[in-house]
Formats: structure tokens, C-alpha cells, sequence
């Protein structure tokens, strides 16, 4: 027996659920669950190929397995028994509808089919059986357009302009304005259009329509928009099976003014709150209301002017969210007076909305504290750390116009009115403002470059508003005052303004000022610092055992930043202290790169030491701050890492005068320097503890700086924790030598100044020799920090500063799946790691572990770090409430 390829929904009941997403699609799934008890929703019946048959249609080289087609026929015959009306019959013809979905929702990127049977005979049926010529012709000209379009391929503008013809013609403005008689018209040239394109007539026979249908939406799975869809949204090709099919019973919203279509939310998905909202259109049907053509009006209003059917969709929306334990996106028609549900999803949301609602449903019971931490996608969080507009700020910028806030943050650039402009532009490094009458799904590559985006029409389920908020990208929707002028200018309550100028919006309010308005970083408070406390109480608790048999307890998320302001920034996000506090920059501010610059050019240690003292009293000043700033958390210092040769460059005739006279020295020897400094391949040459083998003093200054900064405050009665980090350590060797030296340094700074301070001592990790030899380092030293970037760099053989050339062959060949420096490696430095924690924990059971590369701030990497059994990770300061997050993640998804 063939394979089940098709499932049934409707009438109360379906051969399929919820269950079989990856089958059927998330809106195939989501129909047949509505559709039976115990939901038993009013859902028009139709049935659902899964998506295996698109999975098999493209190995088959774009044709159908054996099967399916009497499968089709058996299911067909079904709906229409169920429906008492046939595809394409003459006088009461069944008029279906061909839907696209993958398991994954990918809203309007693949194509779908409405009023999908009529022809020159049915219509004239179709308007006797339901008395209603204007709604037969306008269902007519609709399917035309639409399988015109999508199945055939004509382009969508052809059809656009025999609309606004006729419409001219006739002196209407809206669609719904034109008459049967303009509906007709626009019939016949659409069919004569057709021919002329196509060489052919307009396809008469419903089955062939209905299998042309289901080609279109199996072939929209390749379509150049939905490619780039999953790309951007980093779904991976092969991740998905491809889209489903669902052929269903059409309802129709277009008969008239007791008949609507609309969409709404179960609460708001730009702030989370828990409101029922949605927008909706009277005598109009599918896409109309998505598509931004007539601006819809609020639910709010349909309680007004029809309480029953509001009534019956709040009871809808509570027992949706009931069973989902989510919130919910759905589509609704109203057909002379009877709901219909036509569609049901989690919707998407913006960050704040989803912490929001998260926080909300543990209260409301509806979910548990660990769900919560899996409903916010850890990336969502920087749009919650979105700059917000300066309040001063506002009060003296001008406001222009205001219009829907249709997804929150500030957005502030020049403005733009093509989506192609926006990339071009932003190439160019510009930050562009993308303001549109409205967006469609062709404009997505723009979008995603802009600071923000600004339409002239459309709701807050529109095209634009639906996107900017997948992407965090700020946008004002349905501004109605921003009228286009011509391609350069736009006009605004009678002023111009031209391409290029700069607008400010905010997102969440929906106001739209002139020029730039200043902005403001976000800060942590109400939900997300309840749900982040959550993550922490998650990584906490957590405890597991490693590969090598190790007990490891808790998971902690700490901050790489090398100045005060870093630091306070990371304490402002939660970090349990600085993970990484580098110090190369320290030394290029004035006067202390001056006085470093005459150390390296030294030639006698006594002239180097005389430099470094000079430099010593500004060190101490920076430890100082940074130390004092984390109050008693862990402040991990790294010795000096880069190569010499950075500080002291020359590359022209002119440059190395000056240099010269600024150190007061002579030009030629200068030059000798600087071509004795130089390297072939300073990432592999003398940096690092390297330095300190041959210029011991560099070190020994840094360490007394940072024990002089750490007893002055001891002596304040300041809290302090600091550990001392000795990078691109290749052999134990090196670290006992070194520990020794600041040893003896931290002994004497100890005499001094009367104080008993003890430092941990560690070694960073990033080559493999080091790794596998972790035991010998252990013994000497007391935590290892994981530099996963060189580590990644030294066990790949790739430069990072040249894998540009070839990373995307490789991504796109699949040779390699991720980038290895944005995803740790498992089978690499990832490997290298699990050997060093056996190796090092072999050692000392207790060896502190930590990373402090890029990967710090990466949820798979984080997770992997979790699995390998680090004690932390370390991340950039804006990035540490995700990686809070994402760390919760990574325990409660080992957990299960
Ligand atoms: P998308 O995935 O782009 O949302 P849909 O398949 O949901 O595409 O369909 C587009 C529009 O057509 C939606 O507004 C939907 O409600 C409407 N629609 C789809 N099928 C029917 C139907 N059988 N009867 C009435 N409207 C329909
Ligand atoms: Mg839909
Ligand atoms: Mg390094």
C-alpha cells in the first residue's frame, strides 16, 4: 500500500492532529486540531498533503510519487459529499481554496489560492445560487488574478492595471466600490490579458486548476522569497521537509456588508499585553486585510457593530489559548453572519511582548517557570536593549506626524523609499530610515538593513508590522500623513522632504519626529528582571556530570570589558563579574603610550624599567576603577597580549619622523625598530607570555599595578576578587615561571603597603598543546580560560583575519554547517576543551573553568559549554542577559 499522503479535516472531525506539524504543516496540523473535539471550532472542511509529497516532489525532479493522485480524488470526493457541492459544477459550484505551510510558519512567503473552480459557466451559477451576481464576479476576477499570478506567472502589476483602468473609468477610488457591470469588464480583459501573455485561455477545468494550484504552492517552496526567508531567519535548508497543502472549502467574506475577514491576536504581540486585538475588514476577503490596500479597522470596533460574533471570538481566543498555552495569531472570516476559523498559530512577537507574556502566563498558571525561560528566543532579548529615545531628547524634537506603533524601539536615519535603495545604501555604511506606502514580501532584504521602517498605510498585522517585529527592527505603520510625491520626495502635512534627509520614529509610541533624535540604552527592569532571575535561579541550581566523571555545580555568566564603563554596563546587565578584563588598551592612550612606546624601543632593561614606571601610577588607576566598580565579584585580569609591533608603526617616510621626534630619537634607528619588530604572522609571533619570557619587567609592572590598585582598596574597605590571567600560554613552563615573578612582586607590594593579599593565578587556553597538556598546566596553575577564538584559529588553521575568502563557499556547499567563530566547534576546539577539563580536573577536582571568547555569547556555543562542564561563560556586556538566558536554556534542555 502507497503511503498515507493526505488527511482530512472538517465537520467536527480529522484523521490528523496537532501532533503531525512536521506532516502537515503548522497550519494543516493547526486546522485539523481547531476542527475536532475537543476544540471543535467551525472550521470549513478540506484536506491536507503532507509535506512528504513535497519532499518526494522535488527528488522526483518536480513531479508527484506514485498514489497520490487517487489519494487526492478520494479526499476530494470526501469534501465535497461533506460540502453537498462539486468542483466545478455549473450551477452550484464547490469553490476551494490552496494553502501553503510549512511546520515552521513562514507568513507570506509562499503563495495561496482562493476561490479556486469558477469559470465563464460557474460564475454565472454560482451568482444565481447565491443571488448575488457583484460577489460572483468579484470572486471571479479575484481567482484569475490570483492563479494568473502565482500559477501562471503573469505578472501581479498586468492585472493591477486593468484594475485602476476600469476603476478611473468608472470615477471610483476602492474596490469595493466598482459594480457588477466594472466587474465583468475587468473579467474579460483580464481573460484577453491572459491570453496575450500566455497564448492560451484561461484554464476552464477546476481539476486542472486545482492540480495547477498544488504545483504552484509545492514550487513556492523554492521560491527566490521564501529562500531568502529561511536564510535570513537562519533555517537551514533540509531542516524542513517543505511546505503542505491544504485544499479547503472556501467562506466567503465578500458577500456584502454582514460579511468580513479579519486576524487578530490573543494579546498584543508588540507590548505582550494580555488584550484581545485584531483589525478586520466588512465585504472583503483573504489577503485584503494583510495586504495594506484598505486600512482596517479595530476589533474593538466589531463589538460595537457585532456583539454576537465578537462574543463568539473571545470565547474562541480563550479556549485557543487554553489549549495552546500560547498565544495565539488567527484568521477569521464572517460569511452573512457565521464565523468561520480559518487559521491558528503561536504568533510572533516582539522581545518585550514575549518576556511579558511569558512573566503573565506563570501567574496566570498557564505555564511553568521552566517554560517561560523556553517561550523568548535568547536573541529576541537585544531588542528589548534596544535604544529608546532620550526623553530631554523629545521634548525639544519636533514631531511631524504619528501613525500605528507597530514595533517598538527607536529608529533614527535617512530616508529611503525602495527597498533596493535601503541595501544600496546601507552598503555604503549609511543608516537608513525605510519609509514605504507598504511593504511586501520582496522588500524583506531592505528591511532587515534599516533602522527602522515607516509605511503610509497598512495595521498592525500588516505586511511591515508582522516583519519589523520578527526582526526587532523598529517601525511606525499606517502613518496616513506621509503622502509620496515622486521618487524622491516624500511630503509631509504640506513640508517636503527629499531622499536622504533624516526622520526619527519611535516604534513604541508610534510618533515620527524630524532630523535625529538622541537615544538611550534600554535598562533591565520589571519582567525581564523577574524572568532573567529566573535563568539565574535555573544556572544555579544546575549540577552535572562531565564526560570525564566530574560533579559540576552551577553556571555562571560573567563579562568581558576592559574599562570602567564596560564594566559598569555588565553589572547593569547582571554579570557576575568580568571574565575578561584586557589590558592592550590601556596602554594606548597618552601619556602612557608614549612612555610604552620608548619602553619597547629601549634598548637596555633599566631604560625599559624607567619607562614602565612611568606607566605604572595610570595602570593602577584603571584596575583601580574596574575592581571597585564590581564590588567583590571576580575581576579577571589578562597580562598583556598582543605582539609588540602594534604599538609602534611607521608606515611612511613622514610618519616615522615624527614618531621619532616624539620618542626623541634618531629617524634611522627608529626605522631599525620598527623592521626588527616586524613579523610575518604577528598572531603566531612574539605576543603574549612570550613577551614576558624575554621582557619580564612588562609584567611584573602590571602585576604590582594590580596588586598596589587592589590593596588601596583593601585598605577602603572595598570589596575585591581579582584573578590575574596569563594569555597564548603554550607550556606549563611558562606559567610557573611567570607565577613565580608575580609572586615575588605581589609579596613586596604586600611589605609595602602593609597588606596580606593572595591572587589566583590562572592560564589562558587557546592552542592545542596547551589543551593536551591541561594536566601539567593545572598543576600550576589555578582556573584556565578558554580564548576559543585563537583556539579555534590554531586547531582549524584558519586566519580569521582572511577565512572571509572561502567561509561562505564552505557554508554554502555545506562543507562545514556553522561558521566556527560564531559556533564553537564541537569536534574541534570543542574536543579540545572536553580533553582539557578531564585532563585539568584529573589534576585539581575543583579547577575553576571559564571561556572568554566570542562563543561566550553565542546560545549554541553556550550550550555546548554547559555540556563540556565550564563554570562560566564570558560574553560582551550587552550580550550577558542573553547568554543568562540561554544559559537557563542549556540546563533545562539537558535536564530532559
Ligand atoms: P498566509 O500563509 O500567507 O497567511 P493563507 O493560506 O493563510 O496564507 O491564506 C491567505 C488568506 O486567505 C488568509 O487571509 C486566509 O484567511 C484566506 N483564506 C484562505 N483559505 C480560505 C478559505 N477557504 N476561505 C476564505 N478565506 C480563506
Ligand atoms: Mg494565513
Ligand atoms: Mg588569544
Amino acid at each position: 500500500m502507497a503511503a498515507k499522503y493526505v488527511y482530512f479535516f472538517g465537520n467536527g472531525d480529522a484523521d490528523g492532529d496537532e501532533s503531525m506539524r512536521a506532516e502537515l504543516g503548522g497550519k494543516g496540523a493547526n486546522l485539523a486540531q481547531m476542527a475536532k473535539a475537543p476544540l471543535s471550532l467551525p472550521v470549513p472542511p478540506g484536506f491536507t498533503i503532507t509535506t512528504d509529497v513535497c519532499q518526494e516532489f522535488y527528488k522526483l525532479n518536480r513531479n508527484y510519487p506514485e498514489g497520490l493522485s487517487a489519494q487526492v480524488d478520494e479526499y476530494l470526493a470526501k469534501l465535497e459529499a461533506a460540502m453537498g457541492k462539486k468542483l466545478g459544477d455549473e450551477n452550484d459550484p464547490l469553490l476551494v481554496s490552496v494553502r501553503s505551510g510549512a511546520a515552521i510558519s513562514m507568513p507570506g512567503m509562499m503563495d495561496t489560492i482562493l476561490n479556486l473552480g469558477l469559470n465563464d459557466k460557474a460564475v454565472v451559477g454560482l451568482a444565481k445560487k447565491t443571488n448575488n451576481e457583484r460577489f460572483a464576479w468579484d470572486a471571479y476576477r479575484r481567482f484569475i488574478q490570483m492563479y494568473g499570478d502565482v500559477a501562471m506567472g503573469v505578472d501581479h502589476d498586468k492585472f493591477e492595471a486593468i484594475i485602476d483602468e476600469v476603476k478611473a473609468k468608472a470615477g471610483v477610488k476602492e474596490d469595493t466600490e466598482l459594480t457588477t457591470e466594472n466587474l465583468k469588464e475587468i473579467v474579460e480583459k483580464y481573460k484577453a490579458m491572459y491570453k496575450a501573455e500566455k497564448g492560451e485561455d484561461f484554464p476552464q477545468d477546476a481539476k486542472k486548476q486545482m492540480w495547477g494550484a498544488i504545483g504552484a504552492v509545492f514550487g513556492s517552496w523554492m521560491n527566490p522569497r521564501a529562500i531568502k526567508y529561511r536564510k535570513l531567519n537562519n533555517i537551514k535548508e533540509g531542516a524542513l521537509k517543505g511546505t503542505a497543502v491544504s485544499v479547503m472549502a472556501m467562506v466567503f467574506g465578500n458577500k456584502g456588508e454582514t460579511s468580513g475577514t479579519g486576524v487578530c491576536f490573543s494579546r498584543d504581540p508588540s507590548t505582550g499585553e494580555n488584550v484581545f486585538m485584531g483589525e478586520y475588514l466588512m465585504n472583503a476577503q483573504g489577503e485584503d486585510v494583510v495586504a495594506g490596500i484598505r486600512t482596517p479597522q479595530k476589533l474593538s470596533q466589531l463589538e460595537q457593530t457585532n456583539k454576537a460574533i465578537y462574543d463568539q471570538l473571545c470565547e474562541i481566543r480563550d479556549r485557543l489559548e487554553k489549549h495552546y498555552h500560547d498565544m495565539q495569531d488567527m484568521e477569521f472570516t464572517v460569511e452573512e453572519g457565521k464565523l468561520f476559523m480559518l487559521q491558528c498559530r503561536n504568533g510572533k512577537r516582539t522581545g518585550a511582548a514575549a518576556v511579558k507574556m511569558a512573566v503573565d502566563m506563570v501567574a496566570e498558571g498557564l505555564i511553568t517557570k521552566e517554560q517561560a525561560l523556553l517561550r523568548v528566543e535568547p536573541e529576541q532579548l537585544n531588542q528589548l536593549l534596544l535604544p529608546q529615545l532620550d526623553k530631554d531628547a523629545v521634548k525639544k524634537a519636533i514631531e511631524i506626524a504619528s501613525g500605528l506603533n507597530a514595533s517598538p524601539g527607536a529608529g533614527c536615519g535617512q530616508i529611503v523609499f525602495t527597498a533596493d535603495e535601503a541595501e544600496a545604501w546601507a552598503k555604503d555604511g549609511k543608516k537608513v530610515l525605510l519609509v514605504r506606502k507598504e511593504t511586501s514580501p520582496d522588500d524583506i532584504a531592505g528591511m532587515a538593513v534599516a533602522q527602522g521602517i515607516l509605511t503610509s498605510t497598512g495595521g498592525r498585522t500588516s505586511h511591515a508590522a508582522v516583519v519589523a517585529r520578527g526582526m526587532g527592527t523598529p517601525c511606525v505603520c499606517g502613518c496616513a500623513d506621509v503622502a509620496f510625491k515622486d521618487e524622491n520626495t516624500i511630503v509631509v502635512k504640506g513640508k517636503e522632504y527629499k531622499k536622504g534627509d533624516f526622520l526619527t520614529i519611535d516604534g513604541a509610541t508610534g510618533r515620527v519626529f524630524e532630523g535625529q533624535v538622541a537615544v538611550k540604552p534600554a535598562a533591565i527592569s520589571g519582567d525581564l528582571e523577574t524572568f532573567l532571575g529566573w535563568a539565574d535561579e535555573v544556572r544555579n541550581a544546575s549540577v552535572r556530570t562531565t564526560a570525564s566523571g566530574k560533579t559540576v555545580k552551577g553556571f555562571n555568566v560573567l563579562a568581558n570589558g576592559d574599562t570602567p564603563q564596560n564594566a559598569k554596563d555588565a553589572f547593569r546587565f547582571g554579570a557576575m563579574g568580568i571574565g575578561l578584563c584586557r589590558t592592550e588598551h590601556m596602554f594606548f592612550d597618552e601619556p602612557k603610550l608614549t612612555a610604552f612606546q620608548k619602553m619597547i624601543v629601549s634598548d637596555t632593561t633599566e631604560q625599559r624599567k624607567e619607562n614602565l614606571a612611568k606607566i605604572l601610577p595610570y595602570q593602577q588607576k584603571d584596575f583601580y576603577e574596574i575592581i571597585k566598580t564590581m564590588e567583590g565579584r571576580p575581576v579577571t585580569i589578562r597580562l598583556l597580549d598582543p605582539p609588540l609591533n602594534e604599538f609602534i608603526q611607521a608606515e611612511s617616510d613622514g610618519a616615522a619622523a615624527a614618531l621619532a621626534t616624539k620618542l626623541g630619537m634618531d629617524k634611522a634607528a627608529l626605522v631599525a625598530k620598527v623592521a626588527a619588530l616586524d613579523e610575518h604572522n604577528p598572531m603566531l609571533g612574539h605576543r603574549g607570555c612570550r613577551l614576558a619570557i624575554t621582557y619580564p619587567e612588562i609584567y611584573e609592572m602590571q602585576v604590582e599595578a594590580i596588586a598596589r590598585a587592589t590593596a588601596q582598596l583593601d585598605k577602603e574597605g572595598v570589596k575585591h576578587d581579582v584573578r590575574i590571567m596569563i594569555p597564548n600560554v603554550v607550556t606549563y613552563k611558562e606559567v610557573e615561571q611567570i607565577r613565580a615573578q608575580a609572586e615575588a612582586v605581589i609579596a613586596a607590594v604586600n611589605k609595602d603597603c602593609g597588606t596580606s593579599l593572595a591572587f589566583q593565578i590562572g592560564s589562558m587556553v587557546e592552542f592545542p598543546r596547551t589543551a593536551l597538556s591541561a594536566d601539567k598546566v593545572a598543576s600550576v596553575a589555578d582556573f584556565f580560560s578558554f580564548g576559543s577564538n585563537d583556539l579555534t584559529q590554531t586547531t582549524f588553521g584558519f586566519s580569521r583575519d582572511d577565512y572571509g575568502k572561502f567561509i561562505n563557499s564552505y557554508l554554502d556547499q555545506r562543507v562545514l554547517e556553522d561558521d566556527p567563530f560564531a559556533t564553537l566547534d564541537a569536534d574541534g576546539p570543542g574536543a579540545l576543551m572536553e580533553i582539557a577539563e578531564a585532563k585539568g580536573r584529573g589534576v585539581k577536582a575543583d579547577l575553576h573553568l571559564g571561556i572568554c571568547g566570542e562563543h561566550g555569547g553565542d546560545p549554541a556555543s553556550i550550550a555546548l559549554c554547559y555540556k563540556i562542564g565550564l563554570n562560566y561563560v564570558s560574553c560582551s556586556p550587552f550580550r550577558v542577559p542573553l547568554a543568562r538566558l540561554a544559559g537557563a536554556q542549556a540546563v533545562i534542555k539537558a535536564s530532559k
